[in-house]
């Protein structure tokens, strides 16, 4: 089943303890869309400036990310500036500039309006909705975000928790919006505001999915070399998502299935700087990891301790 990510489509510089690297392929919706592309077809849409390599594009098109919706506008293109210090979990940014962006807004293709999975990566909050009133009724919504627009778009992004069924977020953008420091109190004050499913990813800490009445946690792949985390979330997001609309089933089981897949997705993406890894994983390498993962969590329980 068709996926439609709508997100940025950035220019990213990156520093990280391992390297450095200036004007890489980066954006949400990128990073989402190279992970989604190996489970299910995706569909695009976000601004790129004149100034885009667009034909660094190509190996997404060729792996079924139909950009159609991928709009070319006069201007400069989203670039973002972060460096990681030795805590690889969070990034600081040094420099966001929206280019085209500050003027974007989102015009869905009739192709693309009844795509049944949409996932409204990280953008300005009141694009994200805008793109809510352009789809007919997808069987799920979800949507990510993070700290620029949590302080300069607050209020939309409240009205936006409202339409969405599940949000995924780290774990300071948890505590940030929520204002709670308690993670699950933080998860019960973002289900009290619409989303059924709220995704709390704790970077090597792994992440908890939490629904009014259940809680899932799954770890992080322990990987032994982080070479550059920007993504991850992103790629997080393209796993869980694409697994889902590969298999269509919404149900509790299937959903837990989702979150492994996108630890896996996100522990393959920072293996390389930008998309590099995503674009030369093969499928049987995400198979590996995944039973990877089911080893790693699985115990026997006795019963008569
Ligand atoms: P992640 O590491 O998964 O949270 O996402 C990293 C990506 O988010 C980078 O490739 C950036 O280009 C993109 N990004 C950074 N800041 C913003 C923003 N304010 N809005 C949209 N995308 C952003």
């Amino acid at each position: 089943m068709s996926l439609l990510v709508v997100g940025s489509v950035a220019l990213d510089s990156v520093e990280t303890p391992f390297g450095k690297a200036d004007n890489v392929l980066g954006g949400s919706a990128t990073f989402f869309a190279a992970a989604a592309s190996l489970l299910t077809p995706v569909q695009l849409v976000g601004v790129v400036g004149s100034d885009y390599p667009m034909e660094k594009l190509e190996p997404l098109a060729v792996r079924g990310v139909d950009l159609a919706g991928l709009e070319r506008a006069d201007g400069a293109s989203f670039r973002w500036r972060g460096r990681y210090r030795h805590d690889l979990n969070s990034a600081e940014t040094l420099e966001t500039h929206l280019g085209v962006f500050s003027h974007f807004s989102p015009k869905i293709p009739d192709q693309f309006r009844r795509a049944p999975f949409v996932f409204l990566a990280n953008i300005d909050p009141r694009l994200q909705r805008e793109v809510l009133r352009q789809v007919e009724r997808p069987r799920l919504v979800a949507c990510d975000t993070m700290n620029f627009w949590i302080e300069s778009r607050r209020p939309e992004l409240l009205d936006l928790l409202e339409h969405v069924d599940l949000i995924t977020l780290n774990d300071g953008e948890a505590r940030q919006l929520t204002e709670q420091s308690n993670l699950v109190k933080a998860a019960r004050w973002i289900l009290a505001r619409g989303p059924r499913h709220v995704v709390i990813k704790k970077g090597e800490h792994g992440a908890f999915m939490f629904t009014e009445s259940t809680v899932f946690f799954a770890p992080a792949y322990p990987l032994e070399n982080v070479f550059d985390p920007t993504g991850a979330g992103d790629a997080f997001a393209g796993g869980f998502m694409g697994y889902l609309a590969r298999t269509g089933d919404l149900s509790e089981p299937n959903l837990r299935r989702a979150v492994i897949y996108g630890s896996a997705m996100g522990s393959f993406a920072v293996e390389q700087f930008s998309i590099s890894r995503l674009l030369d994983l093969t499928h049987k390498e995400i198979d590996q990891r995944v039973r990877d993962f089911h080893r790693l969590v699985s115990f026997d329980q006795d019963l008569n301790e």
